[in-house]
């Protein structure tokens, strides 16, 4: 059976695909580096099928999950990495990797602006309840803004300097927010920027939603520490669950002392069957997030034709998934979302609607027509921007 389109939208699709090509054959070059990138650091560490078997227990000596994380750390040009089943999300990740590194009276400067919401409760808010967040634990946080056109604040950041600055904090990608998301050439320049003002500061980055989306990955360029989901671009959408810590070792070291417990850390932990599934999930990674780029390209491009204002637009320089729109109303939106779900092999019986999710600050409709839970598009319904509201979504 064809699905029935109305044809004006056929021909505007088919207009949008020719007008795309240069942009989907730059992607594809991308898609080869990375791919071989994955597959040589399988081969220089043997993966072989008995690595693939599930521990139980403690999980003392599991190979497949030693070799995991060595695999991850190449992939990434990192020295170390952490990649479990044990982190819960996205968010759970970067907040080990902050807790593992941050002690009392040190402070964390974000310098790519507010930090994509479910972090905030991690830094903690002012004359909010005793959760165990970094402030509760005595860690200063502030973040710079981003100037208006999006860029980095240099001048802030040096205002906002002190003694005490431990960490910065970057984040790659826009998440919500309609501005550009940062390339990992820009990254290496804000550690460079850091780095002369305090040569021992620790320099993370929140790579959520960008690997393999660039040939290059933040610690190619000098990112101390990055953390990233496997619900996202490198678990390919195989990997059940988890999330990947990489950077230096010693700093790895103490993000794992933080997710199991100090001197336990990452030799420990069975990987409850999940160890084939993430290894082919990266192997996957960098073609899937080829196919997830050319759908933002081809829904740029078509949504432009349509006379939609678009972020990045169809040709802008990409390094993360996310893909904004700005309908112009709360229906549009849902009624697009509704459209993506409807055309799903899963829950195409599933009507999406918003809701409060937890350690969201704006209603979000998501549609996910997935194998793996949440690991699909979704949907921001609205933030205020200016005098105009702001409905996005974002391809996962
Ligand atoms: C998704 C995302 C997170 C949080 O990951 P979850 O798996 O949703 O908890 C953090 N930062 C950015 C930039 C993200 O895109």
């Amino acid at each position: 059976m064809e699905l029935e389109f109305d044809r004006q939208i056929m021909v505007w699709a088919d207009e949008a695909e020719r007008r795309i090509v240069p942009a989907l054959d730059k992607i594809d070059k991308t898609v080869d580096s990375n791919q071989w990138k994955v597959i040589r650091a399988f081969q220089k560490h043997r993966v072989s099928d008995y690595h693939f078997a599930a521990s139980t227990g403690y999980g003392y000596n599991d190979r497949g999950r030693e070799t995991l994380d060595l695999v991850y750390a190449d992939a990434f040009g990192a020295e170390a990495a952490l990649v479990r089943p044990h982190f819960v999300s996205g968010t759970h990740t970067i907040g080990t990797a902050l807790f593992g590194v941050l002690r009392p009276g040190d402070r964390l400067l974000y310098i790519t602006g507010r930090p994509y919401d479910t972090l905030h409760n991690i830094l903690g808010k002012p004359g909010t309840q005793d959760t165990g967040s970094l402030r509760d634990f005595g860690v200063e946080y502030e973040e710079v803004e981003l100037l208006p056109d999006g860029g980095i604040d240099w001048d802030g950041i040096r205002a906002a300097w002190t003694p005490n600055t431990r960490m910065v904090g970057i984040q790659r990608s826009r998440g919500y927010d309609w501005r550009p998301s940062f390339t990992v050439a820009q990254i290496g320049e804000m550690v460079r920027f850091v780095k002369e003002l305090s040569a021992n500061v620790v320099t993370f980055v929140d790579n959520c939603y960008g690997e393999f989306t660039e040939r290059l990955e933040p610690p190619q360029v000098g990112a101390d520490l990055i953390a990233g989901s496997l619900i996202k671009n490198p678990g390919g959408g195989i990997a059940p669950s988890g999330g990947y810590i990489a950077g230096r070792r010693d700093l790895v070291e103490l993000a794992a002392y933080r997710l199991t417990a100090p001197g336990i850390g990452g030799e420990v932990g069975a990987m409850l069957g999940a160890t084939r599934a993430m290894f082919q999930g990266l192997f996957l990674a960098p073609h899937l997030v080829g196919q997830a780029l050319k759908g933002s390209v081809f829904a740029a491009a078509m949504f432009e034709l349509l006379g939609f204002e678009t972020h990045p637009r169809w040709d802008g320089e990409r390094t993360d998934l996310i893909q904004a729109i700005r309908f112009r109303s709360a229906e549009h939106l849902i009624a697009f979302v509704q459209g993506i779900q409807m055309a799903s092999a899963v829950d195409a019986h599933v009507v999406p609607e918003p809701w409060d999710m937890p350690g969201y600050e704006h209603p979000v409709i998501m549609a996910a027509g997935t194998f793996i839970q949440g690991g699909s598009w979704s949907f921001r319904q609205t933030r205020r921007f200016g005098s105009r509201t702001l409905p996005m979504f974002k391809a996962g």
